[in-house]
């Protein structure tokens, strides 16, 4: 089969490896707008869950994938100052510049053409050139707007405004780190993805910000009050920029999924809540998904689109439905930041309503204990299971 892919990001990449893996005769394109080497953002953050899926998908490319990866197996909530761990959450780091590098090198290992520095402009006309087009062009997809009355897409603004900064300061542990000022309550979600960087995720929501007068503050500006507000976890170290403009989670979902012979994948599908990396994790198995619809149904896009639909749409919905709680817990902190660091941390732990007390005890039985001395299981308003 002839493939074109837009965009070279994580969806892209790891589909056109995949794919031409398990069919060598493919000839697969990939396009990309930005020149090689440029990307935003800081490190990616993938749970044992998700790297468990990519383990299963190539052993072999899973290797190198995660041979540069920052590991840790806990976690850290830090409110009032107190650092409260939470054993048995295994996260593994890496920079994104570096996972994309690590993907582009595999995929032109195994013949993958990949042009950077081309944007697609008319969809129809590759649509018509080529047998299969998997728009994997990113949260702001002009393949779904092209194309916006066939795959009647849908659009959430969530109200929190969100910063990616970086910082020389090493988060070993996927640290969250609430902070209360006279303004309003700030976050930061932090971890270290290299030996020398972290990602500094500030959230903060709109009231907060607007009384803390960031919305007529500069990126320097704002880069410096968001600094002093994390002083004491940043130490002497700053934050970095990198087009680290403000912004709000935009919540995208689609009706339809493909149209004749293109199908959207990753972020130009759905996004999810990306405070912890789950919109790369989501955006690769959407790739294990497609490209096992395309091995199991060869000279047949309707069934390949059909069976991938079909093993990530119900995946897809659980998730932006976990992530939602998520994002509803975040954007209402500042009615727990009562609770005291343990009882704060227990909360956190059970905001999407997927982790048990049970699940707990087995993760880390320390902070299950400290939690039942507190009570915490019966004081907070999370559902038990779900
Ligand atoms: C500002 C920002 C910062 C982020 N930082 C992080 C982070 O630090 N950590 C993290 O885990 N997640 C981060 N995310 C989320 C994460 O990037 C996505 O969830 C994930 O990358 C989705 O992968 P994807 O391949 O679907 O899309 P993307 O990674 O967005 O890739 C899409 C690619 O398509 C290209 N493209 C778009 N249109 C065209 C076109 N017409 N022609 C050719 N190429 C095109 C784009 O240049 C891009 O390279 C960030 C998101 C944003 C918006």
């Amino acid at each position: 089969m002839k493939i074109a892919v837009i965009g070279a990001g994580p969806a892209g990449l790891y589909f056109s490896l995949l794919a031409k893996k398990r069919d060598p005769s493919h000839r697969i394109q990939v396009f990309e707008q930005n020149p090689a080497g440029a990307t935003y953002g800081w490190g990616v953050v993938f749970s044992d869950v998700g790297l468990a899926f990519l383990r299963e998908a190539d052993p072999e490319f899973f290797r190198t994938f995660v041979a540069h990866h920052e590991r840790c197996d806990y976690m850290e909530i830090v409110h009032r100052g107190t650092h409260v761990q939470v054993h048995g959450n295994h996260f593994s780091r890496t920079s994104r510049i570096d996972m994309l590098k690590v993907l582009e090198d595999a995929c032109r290992a195994q013949g993958i053409s990949i042009e950077h520095g081309r944007r697609i402009e008319d969809v129809s006309k590759l649509a018509s050139e080529v047998d299969l087009v998997v728009a994997a062009d990113g949260g702001n997809s002009a393949v779904r707007t092209q194309f916006a009355h066939h795959f009647r897409p849908s659009f959430e603004k969530r109200r929190n405004k969100f910063a990616w900064y970086g910082t020389r300061q090493r988060f070993h542990p996927v640290s969250l780190i609430f902070r209360e000022t006279p303004h309003g309550v700030f976050i930061a979600h932090s971890y270290q993805y290299s030996p020398e960087l972290s990602t500094f995720l500030v959230e903060v929501d709109p009231d907060t910000w607007r009384r803390a007068g960031l919305d007529r503050a500069s990126e320097e500006e704002s880069r410096r009050y968001c600094a002093e507000v994390f002083r004491p976890e940043l130490g002497g170290n700053e934050l970095l920029t990198n087009r680290s403009l403000w912004f709000e989670a935009n919540i995208v979902r689609n009706d339809q999924w493909s149209y004749r012979n293109i199908v959207l994948l990753g972020d130009a599908l759905r996004t999810v809540h990306f405070s912890l990396g789950s919109g790369t994790r989501m955006a690769m198995q959407d790739a294990i998904a497609l490209s096992e619809g395309v091995a199991s149904h060869p000279g047949d896009l309707p069934a390949a689109f059909a069976a991938f639909e079909a093993q990530r749409r119900p995946a897809s919905s659980s998730f932006q439905a976990a992530a939602a709680r998520s994002l509803d817990w975040y954007e209402n902190v500042a009615a727990k930041m009562h609770l005291d660091p343990v009882a704060f941390a227990y909360d956190y732990m059970r905001r999407t309503g997927q982790v048990s007390h049970d699940d707990l005890r087995r993760r880390d039985p320390h902070f299950a204990a400290a939690c039942e001395a507190m009570a915490c299981h019966e004081r907070t308003d999370t559902p038990a299971t779900a």
